[in-house]
């Protein structure tokens, strides 16, 4: 018989049998190694406690309570999973599964419903049933071509397979349930406990659109009960603070995929706090000197061939419509051009600079289907775009002034965890972005400079600016952990000269200006989608859609004086809601303080007589009794110094 070398993780070495599986290795360190060990590295590499090692390799037996021990409880539970779905559901198929730091899972398709979460408690009990009879699970190796040939009706599994390179394949079998795959499973079923099925998602075949829609099961598995709850609690925090959990609660949105991805719906309580933010930034911009207009969403595609996004951000972009004679027209993925056309419009002098252009702009983006997260990615979105003309010498002045007006904007807002990055390009890549050395290093250069000068902290990244010019982001942090650019100022030297755009100079000469975009709110997607996280669905007075809710204690004595306190505080502008339906006192004050609404006043006798109101505030236990002027004058201020409560 042929013997290999193994190396052990002190350095050590013997000699086995060629074929010899880790579980017999360990047997031969000692009987409790044995009992203990669930997997091995072998060069690295997880493998099965029986898979036949067959070289000189290092090895590492991996027992019960290593780190690495998490992963096999993970495989352990994903194969039990498809053995207890494919018992439930005979007909189902499996498409591909992933181990992860996050847990496991395992795309399913099933011929009419898909599974759905409603069901996963069920498929755990089939789980638990399956490790209680204890079966075996038989570990060996099969060709390749006799799996093709054995699953030659399932096309997952023919393709799954067909992408393995080796001639053989290692295969899992557990009564009439096949496995396959290199993984290491638990030795016994049994020691599988502490793992959970958390939810249900679509996601295509292969990740492609054009692919059928599968259905992803996710779920977890940990080492003791501890790490399993301390995982739990922390979901059920994201989750909380998640905008999409907080959007389906309090009624704000919807994106159904259905209906089409990534193109979001606002109900009437999104749609007010969106047209609070509106109003707000259109009033601070035109306080600081912006011009507001309003451009289509759809521009000849020449626009886009001369501003260079046809050649550089085609694939972010929506197919164009063909009208027939020549004529394309294209849904835009940014408003520059569009501006651009309103600069154009006149001749400027140099006296007009800088010339400030805003708009509340739509714009359509094809983002992939898999990036796509409620607001906070979508494929139809409002930016709060602007655009200003300057002269070459006006460029940090007005960055600045750029950037304190974002500053003052975030201070309202109470946004203070955010980083600067600028953002540069890849010189590398030059198909995204366009060829000019000079162009490139001059504006990275003002920017970096501009920074350093405000004395501002910031990091910068390579490969992140616009293909038109470097940006400064505003980088901030998503309730599931991912890094998004709320808002972004971008120097632009190179959409100018393409348009040819120009300004009469002091010398009565054709000077070209320079371009800066910014967009301070970012879109109202995404800004949205960041306060609810930020506020947990409590928005501040000014930003929430119902500000206050009246609660008489009997409609028949106290309705009247409801609504007359409610029509003062409209005729103020406050969004007021009078909650007269049948219910129970307490259980209309426990739905105002879960739909987050600020103010909660009830009017019963005592209130009526003295001119009172009784006001609980979100968040708080106890009511207080309040003069009514002085109380509708307190909300007044709230709204009016964006105050937090
Ligand atoms: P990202 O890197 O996030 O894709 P970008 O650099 O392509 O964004 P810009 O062209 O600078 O984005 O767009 C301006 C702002 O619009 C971004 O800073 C971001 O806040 C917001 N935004 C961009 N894409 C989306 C989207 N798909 N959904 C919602 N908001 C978006
Ligand atoms: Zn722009």
């Amino acid at each position: 018989m042929t013997k290999i070398s193994l190396e052990f993780p002190d350095g050590s070495k013997r000699e086995f049998n060629e074929g010899v599986t880790p579980l017999e290795v360990a047997a031969s360190i000692g009987n409790s190694l044995k009992k203990s060990a669930v997997a091995a590295k072998v060069n690295d590499f997880l493998v099965d406690i029986e898979r036949p090692i067959v070289q000189n390799a290092k090895i590492e037996i991996i027992t019960k309570k290593d780190n690495e021990a998490v992963e096999v409880q993970r495989n352990t539970a994903v194969f039990l999973m498809g053995a207890a779905l494919q018992q439930k559901y005979p007909e189902i198929r499996f498409g591909e599964r992933q181990i992860n730091n996050d847990g496991f899972y395992l795309d399913t398709d099933k011929d009419e419903t898909q599974v759905s979460v409603d069901e996963l408690e069920d498929i755990m009990e089939q789980m638990q049933q399956i490790i209680q009879s204890n079966p075996q699970i038989e570990r060996k190796l099969m060709d390749k071509e006799d799996l093709m040939q054995k699953f030659s009706d399932d096309p997952y599994k023919s393709a799954l397979i067909s992408a393995f390179d080796s001639v053989q394949i290692p295969v899992y079998q557990m009564g009439d349930y096949l496995d396959f795959g290199e993984k290491a499973l638990l030795p016994q079923l049994k020691d599988l406990k502490y793992y959970k099925l958390l939810s249900v998602a679509g996601a295509y075949w292969q990740g492609k659109s054009s692919n059928p829609m599968l259905q992803r099961i996710y779920g977890t598995a940990f080492l003791n009960e501890e790490d399993l709850q301390a995982d739990l609690k922390r979901r059920a925090e994201i989750k909380e603070r998640d905008h999409r959990t907080i959007g389906r609660d309090l009624d704000l949105f919807f994106v159904d995929p259905k209906v089409g991805a990534g193109l979001a719906y606002w109900m009437p309580k999104g749609a007010t706090i969106r047209r609070v933010l509106e109003r707000y930034i259109i009033d601070k911009e035109v306080a600081a000197g912006y011009e507001h207009v309003y451009t289509p969403i759809l521009m000849n595609l020449n626009a886009y061939k001369t501003s260079g996004h046809w050649e550089h951000y085609r694939e972010d972009m929506f197919p164009p419509m063909d009208m027939g004679e020549g004529e394309m027209l294209e849904l835009r993925p940014m408003n520059c051009p569009s501006h651009i056309e309103i600069y154009k419009h006149h001749i400027h002098s140099y006296r007009e600079l800088p010339i400030r252009i805003a708009e509340l702009g739509m714009m359509h983006r094809y983002e992939k289907s898999g990036a796509l997260s409620g607001l906070q990615r979508v494929r139809e979105m409002t930016l709060n775009d602007g655009h200003t003309f300057v002269a070459l010498d006006q460029i940090e002045d007005e960055f600045k002034k750029v950037l304190q007006l974002m500053m003052d904007v975030y201070r309202d807002f109470d946004i203070d965890n955010y980083t600067f990055r600028l953002s540069y390009r890849d010189p590398a890549n030059t198909e995204k972005y366009f060829d000019d050395d000079e162009m490139w290093n001059k504006s990275q250069g003002m920017l970096k400079s501009a920074m350093d000068d405000m004395g501002l902290d910031y990091y910068e990244a390579e490969g992140e600016a616009a293909f038109y010019g470097p940006k400064l982001d505003v980088q901030t942090k998503t309730a599931l952990g991912n890094e998004e650019t709320l808002s972004t100022i971008q120097l632009d030297f190179m959409q100018p000269e393409r348009f040819k755009l120009t300004y009469v100079g002091e010398d009565g000469k054709e000077h070209r200006p320079v371009m800066i975009h910014r967009g301070i709110v970012s879109t109202m997607e995404r800004f949205i989608a960041y306060l609810m996280e930020m506020y947990k669905g409590a928005f501040p007075t000014w930003l929430a859609p119902i500000q206050a809710v009246i609660i008489p204690v009997k409609n028949d004595l106290h309705l009247d004086y409801a609504q007359k306190l409610q029509a003062d505080m409209r005729k103020l502008g406050l969004r007021v809601n009078i909650d007269s339906r049948n219910e129970k006192m307490n259980y209309k004050i426990r739905e105002a303080q879960t739909q987050k609404i600020p103010y909660t006043v009830v009017i019963g006798d005592q209130e009526v007589n003295d001119a009172t109101v009784s006001v609980r505030k979100y968040g708080e236990q106890d009511s207080v009794q309040e003069d009514i002027s002085m109380f509708v004058d307190s909300v007044v201020a709230d709204v009016k110094n964006y105050s937090r409560t």
